[in-house]
């Protein structure tokens, strides 16, 4: 038995397929953001991020590691412990309130990720409900679509943001069965919106609960950072919120808010909650300097999404194919792996410029992109940069520019 040929083959699959990835090794410069070191082949060398989750740049934020720093020094680094074991430190019980609040829920309950999350909330909430149907939008995250495999519950997929199927299918199901509806919010990829007053609508009508990943618009929608739900003023009609503090919250972590008898019983039934040990004090309470920061702060969204529509609308006018958005997600088409590893590439070995590909399995083949991601900190003189960079990249690989290029979308 040659065991490292299996592991050596499987790599080998990867690679002919164009779908091996690579990490660049990156340094972020607190302070400086969206700078960072790159330690490149040749040695470190400056470059300028353009496809970070920390949408806001909070995780820089001084209040945010401020906070960190502060808790360490006062409380030490580990939690000791799983909850059962360690009981909750008083950063997470903060925190928890500080979510529960933030999405005016009765509770909410920590995660060591925002994946385990819906992994381990989902499957648990499917589980405790008896013969439940789950509703599951086609373009969910894998980590969603984990939870609902493992909840062991029937599953049917809805075409992405498409009420009328749903509604078939919540016909199909039948007023007597239980139902839970499970998308996002914002889809990261095609950064577009669900419907959310319309999903609302037909749980209500057809007797469904809901579930919401909001990862993608936590801190950047809605007055005080609640999300898309808070922006059409629907939050108080979706039963589960889950969310992430990794991403615009610039730390660590995931939840899920509702009512407090759904959130004790996926307290004392997940096992991806009860058997591994909590997330330490530190980021604890710098995730809660973040949201609060955002719920009182609006100037890091309006500065956002200023930043948001000037890409589109420089990058467009040079003729780049930028897929249409009504969000902070700049999509930039490109159709194929292979050019889309190269543009990658030559970005960041030519011009200082990181935007990591996007390739299938993340989105379908012959989807390839780059997914551009402007923060409050990319300025006019960078957006500039990016623009001319772009449009050299594209002329070097032979890939449309203009018209040709939209037709090509
Ligand atoms: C990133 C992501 C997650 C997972 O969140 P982490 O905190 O990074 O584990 C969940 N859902 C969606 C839609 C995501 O994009």
């Amino acid at each position: 038995m040659d065991y490292s040929k299996f592991f050596g083959d499987a790599l080998l699959r990867l690679r002919d397929e164009r779908r091996y990835r690579v990490f660049a090794d990156l340094e972020r410069i607190a302070g400086r953001f969206p700078h960072a070191t790159w330690h490149s082949p040749a040695g470190p060398r400056d470059v300028v991020i353009w496809c970070s989750n920390d949408y806001l740049g909070m995780g820089q934020h001084p209040k945010v590691v401020g906070a960190m720093v502060e808790t360490a020094t006062r409380l030490g680094t580990g939690a000791g412990g799983t909850r059962n074991i360690a009981g909750t430190h008083h950063p997470l019980v903060q925190l928890e309130q500080e979510l529960a609040d933030l999405h005016h829920k009765e509770a909410a309950l920590l995660f060591t990720s925002g994946y385990v999350s819906n992994q381990t909330g989902l499957s648990t909430l499917g589980k405790l409900i008896p013969n439940c149907l789950i509703l599951s939008d086609a373009l969910n995250h894998n980590s969603m679509i984990e939870g609902i495999r493992q909840s062991g519950c029937e599953r049917v997929v809805w075409r992405h943001n498409d009420v009328a199927h749903l509604e078939e299918l919540l016909i199909a199901a039948g007023p007597d069965r239980p139902k839970l509806i499970a998308c996002e919010s914002l889809y990261s990829m095609d950064g577009d919106i669900a419907p959310l007053a319309k999903i609302c609508d037909l749980a209500e009508k057809y007797n469904a609960m809901t579930y919401v990943d909001e990862v993608h618009a936590v801190g950047m929608y809605g007055p005080r950072g609640g999300g898309i739900a808070e922006r059409d003023g629907v939050m108080h009609r979706i039963d589960i919120i889950e969310a992430t503090l990794a991403k615009a919250f610039g730390c660590l972590g995931g939840y899920i808010a509702g009512r407090a008898d759904v959130i004790d019983a996926v307290r004392s039934y997940a096992p991806g909650f009860i058997f591994t040990t909590s997330l330490p004090p530190a980021i604890c309470s710098a995730a809660t300097a973040a949201i609060r920061h955002l719920k009182s702060s609006s100037w890091e969204r309006e500065r956002h999404q200023d930043r948001a529509a000037r890409v589109k609308a420089i990058l467009t006018a040079a003729g780049l194919p930028v897929m249409s958005t009504d969000t902070h997600i700049v999509p930039l088409f490109v159709g194929e792996a292979e050019r889309c590893k190269k543009a990658s590439d030559l970005l960041l070995e030519e011009h200082g410029i990181y935007i990591q590909p996007i390739n299938y399995p993340t989105v379908a083949k012959g989807h390839e992109r780059l997914r551009i991601t402007p923060s409050p900190y990319h300025d006019d003189a960078l957006i500039d940069a990016l623009a001319e960079a772009l449009v050299q990249v594209w002329g070097q690989l032979g890939l449309p520019l203009g018209a040709k290029a939209i037709a090509a979308e």
